[in-house]
């Protein structure tokens, strides 16, 4: 499976700890009730248990605006979505606590789920989840910075109204790709760092230096939106990224001293996976000189 081929990556590293998702049911619920609607919570859930031995067909009831339906719901799907966003609340918990960096190996994805639609494999939105648990307070602010190689447009939509939530996205044509229509930032604290092509790695990082810098401005933590689908070879992305550049993107992220919590996105490309994560994993846990404390 996709995870495995990632655990094998990241616990090359042997300063990496693997930990069980720990969070009470009931406090997954709260945070998803917060970001999703219940109407389509309950849809979600209700179709799941329905679904059998037939092929399920997606319903545009429960589409973004103007993206066309392709993700149906199959017997487990709310179940397995549950745990992913479980998995988010967990990895946010331990920063809230202290944690420098928190990485939360979430399957199915999230990004694309927005309050009341799913899309592009996603159903429930994890990194939402994991902003929710960091803003429950509302004194930490939170930078999103998703790098998935698709928009994230379902993430996008959900913080957007929160003010003390920024958002940095680096992805290729959403015209091209999926949500497969134009994307603007939707205010001023949404940045888009669309590629029309596909970037060399000097492009890329430059981009993400640019990022990165604008939410060192605002924030005081970072929930990463890491999709492995930007490096050569990925079905589903057609970029040609090295895995290496993992090391390059998790060492710059190290060194912005701000603690972050990872949630796990797209990533197609199996044989690709460990190097990615293992690379990630490297550059991430490189020492640095300074660390963030949280309120
Ligand atoms: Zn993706």
């Amino acid at each position: 499976m996709r995870i495995d081929e990632i655990v094998d990556g990241l616990t090359h590293q042997e300063s990496i700890h693997m930990l069980p998702s720990e969070v009470d049911e009931g406090d997954v619920w709260d945070h998803l009730r917060k970001v999703h609607d219940e109407d389509y919570l309950d849809f979600l859930e209700e179709s799941s248990k329905e679904s059998g031995v037939h092929r399920p067909i997606p319903d545009p009831t429960w589409s973004a605006p103007g993206v066309k339906a392709d993700t149906a719901v199959w017997a487990g799907s709310a179940a397995a979505a549950r745990s992913a966003a479980g998995a988010a609340l967990s990895a946010a918990r331990l920063v809230t606590h202290g944690t420098d960096i928190a990485y939360a190996l979430c399957r199915p994805p999230g990004h694309h789920a927005g309050r009341r639609s799913m899309g592009g494999y996603c159903y429930l939105n994890n990194a939402a989840v994991a902003v929710s648990c960091l803003r429950a307070d509302e004194t930490r602010t939170v930078g999103v910075l998703d790098i998935d190689f698709h928009f994230g447009n379902g993430t996008a939509a959900i913080v957007a109204d929160d003010d003390g939530v920024w958002l940095e996205s680096l992805h290729a044509s959403t015209i091209e790709s999926f949500p497969w229509r134009a994307s603007n930032p939707i205010n001023a604290r949404h940045r888009h760092h669309e590629f029309a092509q596909a970037p060399s790695p000097s492009t890329y990082l430059g981009e993400l230096d640019d990022a990165l810098q604008n939410l060192l401005v605002h924030c005081d933590a970072i929930v990463v939106s890491l999709g492995y689908d930007i490096v050569w070879g990925d079905p589903h992305g057609h970029w040609s990224l090295p895995p290496l550049i993992f090391r390059d993107i998790g060492a710059r992220l190290a060194t912005t001293g701000l603690p972050v919590c990872v949630i796990q996105e797209g990533g197609y490309a199996r044989r690709q996976l460990a190097g990615c994560a293992s690379s990630f994993a490297t550059g991430i846990t490189l020492p640095v000189t300074s660390g963030a404390t949280l309120p």
